[in-house]
């Protein structure tokens, strides 16, 4: 089968290519500029070379058709473009991509995809289901309304976490009021699936810690950089997941019949940056310091949210991986590169 992954060259796509080539499927990925192309090329040059990785430019996602040659015959759609960072000034600079390249793939779906195309999982985000004013255990059925709200109210004056916020809650609502729109025209389902920050080791084209996903730069500054006091983040709660798992439920989300029309929330769990500090230092890694802070903390935290994953692990069989697999394999890896 022919997969459609767009934004191919992202933290999150790169794990999710290799997972489908793995696993035998065909892939076409999209990507802004040719000048993604190489990396790609050359890091699933086998794959490249049997026919089975092919990559083609889409220059503007918000722009109209941009994804109808695209999707021409593929039999199901993984959409993960969508900027994701804290620099926006006017709203509409994040709004629109996320948006407007949901809604473009879907219309484009619509007059070119062809018979063949069973599903669309569209990567949506924690985001479209809390924000930090809410409480408690949170699940599928819970929308992020109020940053929407807060960006329609505050504009530009809003801050950067409820830009992105409301750019993945409003796009993943329109690619659910696509769906029940035109369900009387389409043969495919949709499945969204929402993911808190993402950690993993880098697989994706990153040459120095200035270039890494907002994501990964989080856990560089606050395990690598020591910017941070451990004040400062010991504030800071969030879920969070593993990269592999991120990219399994893509897999899954294709693969399982019964994500049809569902929306997953694949969180591993929650921490705040103490838990980190916890897990590396009883990792106790060959010259790899990490701040000790009040060892234990983490357990007695109050979370004003978390995020229940029962149906990621029922319906799509995901297994999470637990902090110190995830910590000891990105600090591996970053080390690595010599950061
Ligand atoms: P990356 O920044 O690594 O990847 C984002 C991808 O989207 C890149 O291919 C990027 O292309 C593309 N993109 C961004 N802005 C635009 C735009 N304006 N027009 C066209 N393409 C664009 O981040 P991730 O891999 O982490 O993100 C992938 C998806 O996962 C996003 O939808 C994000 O919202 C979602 N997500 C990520 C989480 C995380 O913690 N990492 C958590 C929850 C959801 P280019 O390189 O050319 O900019």
């Amino acid at each position: 089968a022919k997969v459609l992954v767009s934004g191919a060259n992202g933290f999150l796509a790169v794990y999710i290519i290799k997972d489908l080539l793995e696993r035998g499927y065909t892939i076409r990925g999209t990507v802004r500029s040719e000048s993604k192309n190489a990396y790609l090329l050359n890091l699933f040059k086998k794959e490249a070379q049997d026919g089975k990785f092919e990559l083609v430019v889409v220059p503007d996602i918000t722009a109209p058709g941009a994804f109808d040659e695209a999707v021409k015959g593929v039999d199901a759609i993984e959409h993960t473009a969508s900027p994701y960072h804290y620099k926006a000034d006017d709203p509409s600079e994040i709004i629109d991509p996320a948006v407007k390249g949901t809604i473009g793939i879907l219309e484009s779906v619509l007059k070119h995809a062809g018979p063949q195309l069973k599903r669309v999982v569209v990567t949506s985000s924690i985001s479209a289901i809390m924000s930090p004013e809410s409480n408690g255990v949170l699940t599928e059925k819970n929308w992020n309304d109020s940053s929407i709200t807060q960006v329609r109210e505050l504009g530009r004056a809003a801050d950067q976490g409820a830009k992105y916020r409301a750019s993945k809650s409003l796009a993943e609502k329109v690619a659910w009021e696509f769906v029940e729109k035109n369900k009387s025209k389409i043969a495919w389902d949709l499945t969204t699936l929402c993911p808190p920050f993402v950690y993993g080791p880098i697989l994706h084209d990153v040459r120095s810690p200035e270039e890494l996903n907002s994501s990964m730069a989080l856990f560089y500054e606050a395990i690598f950089t020591k910017r941070k006091t451990l004040g400062e983040l010991a504030q800071i709660q969030s879920g969070w997941v593993d990269a592999r798992d991120v990219s399994l439920g893509h897999v899954r989300a294709l693969e399982v019949p019964a994500a049809g029309g569902e929306r997953f929330i694949l969180s591993g769990g929650e921490a705040i940056w103490q838990d980190w500090f916890d897990v590396l230092n009883e990792l106790d890694i060959p010259d790899f310091n990490v701040p000790v802070g009040t060892p234990g903390a983490g357990k007695a935290f109050k979370y004003k949210q978390t995020f229940d994953n029962s149906k990621a692990k029922e319906v799509l069989g995901i297994k999470f991986h637990e902090k110190p697999e995830t910590a000891l394999d990105i600090v591996n890896d970053l080390r690595a590169k010599g950061w």
